[in-house]
This record gives structure tokens, C-alpha cells and sequence, in this order.
């Protein structure tokens, strides 16, 4: 039998959703230190709890092998880890042979316009910013460590590498509330769409109250309701976001919900974390430990295959997050910086 009449593999969970979009968190590190993300003092994993770059292309490689076609870096932040520009020339390979449909990245901006041309060169063509205001002192506040004309210049950067910038814009009541129109028209100016997120109860984040910063995006496209008219569009990326056109100005805006909707019938996607540690669902406690296999079986992929498959057919069917009654409920004591936003 030719190699070409062999089942494509496929990775299907207990509720015959196809997993076919990899989260990979390449590092907890970041140069930021976001007031919903993690504490000012954060306590990083040693060193050796990560995993090489090596380790982390056998990996994406083995779920490439089984059907997954969309991969995404993540951390921390991604650009601030020593020799990623290897690693994506590495993935590099697998959108050649066509294995792969996308290779992208979700950063805070601050190294892009360093790597840009980098990463348009590794086939990258689309990139996620985070990028929550655009008023310089608030930037501050909200990320501690952050350097507001640093972010904008990698966007400038990644713009003209003509990579396609989306801007993510977390929800944060009393922060941002008072930039929404304003983030709308400077995305719509740039030809940027925007996706609005809500905070997730994730990690330890010291003195911050999440019911503080917990802006409802109800509330938020309630707003956008009374400036334009927006009109919801079918097409789903397999994850929690749902989008809708605004009219005026063109452009796309997505709303992360977790805690308003459930978004989780379509689930077309894991997290793979630094330490090697698969989650299956960002919102539950569910993992299994790759890298333990993956070390045990340093020349055979057939064991870390199987532990995949394994790993899949336990996926949780939705996440337990939950705000109501003005409790914080389903919270996940990891970061999101461990397993990747
Ligand atoms: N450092 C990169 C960045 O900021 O884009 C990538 C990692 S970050 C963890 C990925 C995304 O998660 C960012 O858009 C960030 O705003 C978002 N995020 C972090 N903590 C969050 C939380 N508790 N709730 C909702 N979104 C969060
Ligand atoms: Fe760093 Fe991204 Fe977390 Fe901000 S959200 S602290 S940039 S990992």
C-alpha cells in the first residue's frame, strides 16, 4: 500500500471534536508584567522545568504528524525567549510540506520590530498584539514593565514586514472603559481588526481583585451598539470567539466570552505548556505530563503518539468559570503565562 492511500491521522476527543489548533507556551517569561496576568514579584519555573527547543519541535512535531494544522506560539512572552527565531525556522518546515496551514503568535509587541522581518521570512503572516490602551501612562499601569512606543514601533514593524496585525484588548472595568470608541477607529485607520477579551480568573495575581477588573463585553457591545451598527458573522476559529462586522468602518471585531457564553461545542484546540504539560481545556484542571514520555522515549515518537491520542480522548467537554453571584468560581490556580493565553 503507497503512503498516500494511508488515513490521514486525526485527533478526535470523546466528544468527536477534531483537534486541530496547538497552543504552544514556549516560555513563562515575560518583560511585561500585566496587572491581570501576574503579580509584580512573580516567582518564574527553574530553568530545567522548561522545555528546549528541541524538545518543544519534537512535540509540535508529533501533534503536526497527527492531524493538528494551526500552530500558535504563546508564553509568557514568546519574542523574549533566547533563540526562538530557530524554532520558528524550524516550523518553518512543516508549512513547506504543507502539513501545517498557519504558524503565528500571540506577543505584547515590545520585540517585534526586532524580529518581524524574522518572522515574515518563517512564513508568518498573521500576528496577535495585546494591546489594552493607547493612552501611554494608563499602558503603564497596566503593565508595570511595559514601554508603550516600543509596542506601537512593532506594530509599525510587523505592519510594514506586511504581517496582518490583530489587536487583543482585554475588558477592564475602570481602566479602558473610556477607550473603546477610541480603539475602534485607530484599529479601523490601521486596517487592524480587534478582539475585546474578559479577564479569566487565572493565576495568583497578588493584591488585584478580579471582580475589579471584570468588565462584562455584554456591556462592552452594548456600547458598541449605540455608536455603529455591527452585524454578527457566522465563522467560528474552533474557539471562544465570536465576531461580527461593524458596518461604518469595516473592520472586524471578535468578543472572548468565557464567562458570558459558552463557546465550548466548537473546541478545536489544546495548550501545550513550557514545562511540557498538555492542558486540555484552558478553564480546567485536566493535563497530562508529555515530557515525562518524551524524555523516557529519546529516540521513538511512538510512545509520545500514544500519550497524545490518550491525552485527547480525556478532553473535558467546557470549562468551569463562572462569575456569578459576584463570586469568582472555577478559578485555575496555573498562569496563563504557564500555559499560554
Ligand atoms: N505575552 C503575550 C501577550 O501578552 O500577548 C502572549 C501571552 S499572554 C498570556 C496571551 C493573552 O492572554 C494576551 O492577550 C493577554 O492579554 C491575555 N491574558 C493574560 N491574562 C489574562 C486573563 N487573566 N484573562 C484574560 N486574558 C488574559
Ligand atoms: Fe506578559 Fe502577556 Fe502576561 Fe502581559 S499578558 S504579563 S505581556 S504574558
Amino acid at each position: 500500500m503507497s503512503d498516500t492511500s494511508r488515513p490521514i491521522p486525526r485527533l478526535l476527543d470523546p466528544c468527536l471534536r477534531q483537534i486541530t489548533y496547538l497552543r504552544v507556551s514556549v516560555t513563562d517569561r515575560c518583560d511585561f508584567r500585566c496587572v491581570y496576568c501576574m503579580s509584580e514579584n512573580m516567582t518564574f519555573l527553574p530553568k530545567k522545568e522548561l522545555l528546549t527547543l528541541e524538545e518543544l519541535d519534537r512535540l509540535a512535531s508529533a501533534f503536526i504528524g497527527q492531524g493538528v494544522t494551526k500552530l500558535r506560539i504563546t508564553g509568557g512572552e514568546p519574542l523574549v525567549r533566547r533563540g526562538i527565531m530557530n524554532y520558528f525556522a524550524a516550523m518553518a518546515r512543516h508549512l513547506e510540506s504543507g502539513a501545517l496551514k498557519e504558524l503565528t503568535l500571540t506577543t505584547n509587541g515590545s520585540q517585534l520590530r526586532q524580529f518581524a522581518n524574522h518572522l515574515y521570512d518563517c512564513g508568518v503572516r498573521r500576528v496577535n498584539v495585546s494591546l489594552d490602551t493607547l493612552n501611554e501612562a494608563k499602558f503603564k499601569r497596566i503593565t508595570r514593565w511595559g514601554r508603550f512606543d516600543q509596542v506601537i514601533d512593532g506594530i509599525d514593524a510587523a505592519q510594514d514586514a506586511g504581517i496582518r496585525v490583530k489587536i487583543n484588548m482585554v475588558a477592564l472595568k475602570g481602566t479602558n472603559e473610556d477607550e473603546l470608541e477610541t480603539m475602534v477607529r485607530w484599529c479601523a485607520d490601521r486596517g487592524m481588526d480587534l478582539t475585546f477579551i474578559e479577564v479569566m480568573p487565572m493565576g495568583d495575581l497578588g493584591n488585584e481583585d478580579r471582580l475589579d477588573q471584570y468588565w462584562s463585553l455584554r456591556n462592552l457591545r452594548l456600547r458598541l451598539n449605540e455608536i455603529w451598527t455591527l452585524t454578527d458573522l457566522c465563522e467560528s476559529t474552533g474557539g471562544p470567539a465570536r465576531y461580527a462586522r461593524i458596518s461604518e468602518t469595516g473592520q472586524k471585531v471578535g468578543f472572548i466570552t468565557p464567562l458570558t457564553h459558552n463557546f465550548c461545542a466548537g473546541c478545536n484546540r489544546v495548550r501545550l505548556a513550557c514545562t511540557g504539560r498538555l492542558y486540555q481545556c484552558l478553564g480546567q484542571k485536566e493535563e497530562a505530563d508529555l515530557r515525562r514520555v518524551l524524555r523516557e522515549n529519546p529516540q521513538d515518537d511512538g510512545p509520545l503518539i500514544a500519550a497524545i491520542h490518550a491525552a485527547i480522548a480525556r478532553k473535558p467537554k467546557g470549562h468551569g468559570f463562572d462569575y456569578a453571584h459576584q463570586t469568582v468560581s472555577g478559578e485555575i490556580s496555573r498562569h496563563m503565562s504557564h500555559t499560554g493565553g
